[in-house]
């Protein structure tokens, strides 16, 4: 295969002079974070005072971690570190987990940003006589204006659609002959049922590839998409604090995302220890953004649960790869007293050609108990009417779950395309338990 860069001294810089670059880029950083009322006090009490204290990149370690909290703490300015009059723009996580934070850009961090979204989308083979079409929320979430941006300094023709309305969307694929999507993964698998639905034929669109991302999915989830959509499926990783897409992507050789080093140092951290994961080992991703000067952020705990792999990608590129992340460690359902990430459930059913594209996990107090509950859509060729096919696939897909999670739970199904899809990122758990217990 031949692969495309559009960087390719960068993307393919041998680790020694990467490591150099990260080095001094590290250096930078500090000595604009010590500009931010949070970390002068955070970073003074660690003793650093500037940035040529850092030596080494094994200095990082000197560095307390920042968490989500911190962010919050810090909310509105805490964490700026230029004049204010030089911020051009802001924007905020989705607060799928509380509050959500926020984060400033100057002009020079908007044009870097832009140009590592640009590498993501030229890397996975797009180029300037693509038509785009950006099935993602625009606004304060970073997936809209991100890639946005990084496509149109690629060249390609960018159709701003934003999510919802699919009769509109399909439309457009056909007036404008869109090649490229960008949609979180269970919008995608909506675009597919409303395909059906409509009656558009696959036939009348030209789509080639879609960049999937914003939220946890499986690989199943991805041939899923890939079969039923004939689309090449690309894993986009990002999160708003290390300015929004563009952090981690995957190649054409797709067996994990390249993090962008020269822009972002990675680590992955046990979460009870704090001790770095051995070789491979799945632990929390830690990120110190190196490419953003007006809200630096060092060690960023993203509780995002992944790990690294080692061996040198076939495409060439000597920055390392993160394996898919399964979801993040507050993700995690303790149920009758026993762990269960829904990232579980869904690779569990996923691979069921039976099971729908939509699912729900419902877990409720029932007397004393924890109660969970798994609703899944059935596939489009499954009939609701006929109720012995049906109970032997409901005691299917419970043991599938079963004997992956340990819990037992109840399944429910539903007609295909009736649960309900949310136009951002997809909301899979319903925890009604009373929080204090
Ligand atoms: P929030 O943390 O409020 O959801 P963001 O909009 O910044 O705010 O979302 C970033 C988060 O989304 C990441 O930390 C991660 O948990 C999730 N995420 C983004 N892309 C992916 C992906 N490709 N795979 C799994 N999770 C993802
Ligand atoms: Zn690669």
């Amino acid at each position: 295969m031949k692969y495309q860069y559009r960087d390719e001294k960068t993307e393919c810089m041998p680790r020694r002079d990467l490591e150099a670059l990260q080095l001094e880029r590290l250096r930078r950083t500090v000595d604009h974070a010590l500009r931010a009322p949070f970390y002068r006090e955070r970073l003074s009490a660690a003793g650093i005072r500037d940035g040529g204290g850092i030596k080494s990149l094994d200095d990082l370690k000197r560095i307390p971690f920042t968490s989500k909290k911190d962010l919050r703490d810090g909310f509105p300015w805490g964490f700026l570190s230029i004049p204010k009059e030089d911020v051009i723009r802001l924007h905020t996580s989705s607060g799928t987990t509380g509050i959500p934070t926020t984060i400033y850009f100057s002009r020079d961090d908007l044009a870097r940003w832009t140009g590592y979204v640009a590498r993501c989308i030229y890397g996975a083979g797009c180029n300037k006589s693509d038509v785009f079409q950006n099935m993602i929320t625009y606004g304060l979430f970073t997936g809209g204006l991100g890639f946005h941006a990084g496509a149109e300094e690629v060249g390609m023709l960018v159709i701003p659609s934003g999510p919802g309305n699919t009769t509109r969307q399909f439309r457009l694929m056909r007036d404008f002959g869109t090649t490229v999507v960008h949609a979180t993964p269970s919008f995608l698998l909506h675009v597919e049922t409303k395909m059906k639905e409509e009656g558009v034929k696959r036939e009348s669109l030209f789509l080639k590839r879609a960049f999937a991302g914003a939220e946890p999915y499986s690989e199943d989830t991805r041939r899923r998409i890939e079969e039923l959509l004939r689309i090449d499926v690309y894993n986009s990783y990002g999160l708003s604090e290390m300015n929004g897409p563009g952090v981690a992507f995957e190649c054409q050789a797709k067996n994990g995302l390249h993090i962008w080093e020269d822009g972002y140092i990675a680590e992955i951290i046990n979460p009870d220890t704090l001790e770095p994961a051995a070789g491979g080992e799945t632990g929390e991703l830690v990120l110190t953004i190196l490419c953003r000067e007006a809200s630096p952020l060092l060690r960023y705990r993203t509780r995002d649960l992944t790990g690294f792999y080692d061996e040198p990608c076939p495409c060439g590129r000597t920055h390392r790869r993160l394996r898919r992340i399964t979801g993040r460690s507050d993700d995690m359902l303790i149920i009758n007293g026993v762990n269960v990430f829904p990232s579980q459930i869904e690779e569990a059913i996923m691979a069921m050609k039976e099971v729908g594209n939509n699912y729900l996990i419902v877990v409720e107090k029932e007397g004393v108990l924890d109660k969970l509950t798994v609703k899944t859509e059935v596939g489009p060729d499954v009939f609701m009417d006929d109720s012995r096919p049906l109970n032997a696939l409901r005691e299917r897909i419970r043991k599938t779950i079963q004997a992956s999670i340990t819990v037992n739970p109840r399944v429910e199904l539903h007609e295909h395309g009736s649960l309900p899809v949310s136009e951002g990122k997809a909301v899979r758990v319903r925890d009604t338990r009373p929080k204090d217990v």
